[in-house]
């Protein structure tokens, strides 16, 4: 899979209180030109922040984003134009995402509008895209109000497809639609992706919709990525603790996986004051004293696998 997104050592360090801390700390992964990389960890693990210095709408503190070669964090206005025309997002909320005093038409055109367009070019762009999106599109004069949930994430979708993207971040895309909703606008997405050949980064705190849309996932903990998988490898046999207790908690998880019922206890510590050595060790059931004290690296394991813990692959959630 070639390297379309490569993210090395990324950092995002804020200030709160009077405290330094880090929302992103040394985060390395990269996403294939068609491919899906799922984030998914709880809210407050960084995953938003990861998503918004790719792409450039927050600066990073350090490490490198590099996008089909060139340097994301040194980019010029120039560059930095290109690189949004081939790299878009779909927000969470579709109610509040889309201006409602726009109509649909006016919405889906203005990245076009500002690639420097002209208006037959845009016309037609944007009767292709609602078509891609299973619009009708004479809905174009229409204004948001107008359309449902799930149509209005596929408007939100057209816009982001209008451009020609090579990547798109879906940054918690489905969460504020209902279950079937859900799968519609994922088969949407995938539909779109193999039509187009499109690499998606795909954000979200559910874990079961992660696994319907992803090649590969990578969970993060408290602005880490704790490990980095297969999907099928992942859920088949998760090998850091909090993968398999997060598992554990979707609900009506496979039998085949052999859970007993350990569960995800606690609440995710303040990055403020992330605990000493292995940021999971007080919520971690297998957690010894070296957990305490030294804090695991982010290690290969078998296959393409990577995992941060020092006793991977031990607990039987
Ligand atoms: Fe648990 Fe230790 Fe692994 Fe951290 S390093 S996840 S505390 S076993």
């Amino acid at each position: 899979m070639s390297g379309l997104l490569e993210v090395a050592g990324l950092t995002k360090r804020f200030v709160a209180g009077g405290v330094r801390f880090a929302a992103v700390d040394d985060v390395s992964l990269g996403v294939g030109a068609g491919e899906t990389l799922g984030i998914v960890g709880e809210s407050g693990c960084g995953k938003t922040t990861l998503a918004r210095m790719i792409l450039r709408l927050t600066a990073s503190d350090g490490g490198t984003i590099r996008f089909e070669g060139r340097d994301v964090t040194a980019a010029g206005e120039g560059e930095l134009r290109a690189l949004r025309q081939a790299m878009q997002v779909v927000f969470q909320d579709p109610f509040s995402s889309l201006d409602p005093r726009w109509r649909v038409r006016a919405i889906i055109a203005e990245p076009l509008v500002n690639l420097g367009w002209d208006k037959p070019r845009i016309a037609a762009r944007v009767a292709e895209v609602m078509r891609l999106v299973g619009l009708p599109p004479d809905y174009a004069d229409r204004y948001p109000h107008a359309f449902s949930g799930g149509q209005r994430q596929r408007i939100g979708i057209a816009r982001a497809l209008a451009p020609g993207p090579r990547l798109i971040v879906c940054d918690e895309a489905v969460s504020a639609l209902d279950v079937s909703i859900q799968a519609q606008v994922l088969n949407l997405l995938r539909d779109a992706q193999a039509q187009l050949g499109l690499a998606l980064l795909f954000i979200s705190h559910n874990l079961a919709v992660v696994r319907q849309i992803s090649d590969r996932v990578a969970v993060m903990y408290l602005g880490r990525v704790v490990e980095l998988a297969p999907e099928a490898e992942l859920f088949d046999r998760p090998l850091h603790p909090y993968t398999a207790l997060l598992l554990a908690a979707v609900p009506e998880p496979d039998p085949a996986l052999g859970f007993r019922g350990a569960r995800l206890e606690g609440e995710l510590p303040s990055p403020l004051a992330p605990p000493p050595g292995c940021p999971f060790h007080p919520r971690c059931p297998v957690a010894r004293d070296r957990c305490r004290v030294e804090p695991p690296g982010f290690a290969p394991a078998s296959g393409r696998r990577w995992v941060r813990c020092h006793f991977p692959g031990e607990i039987d959630a």
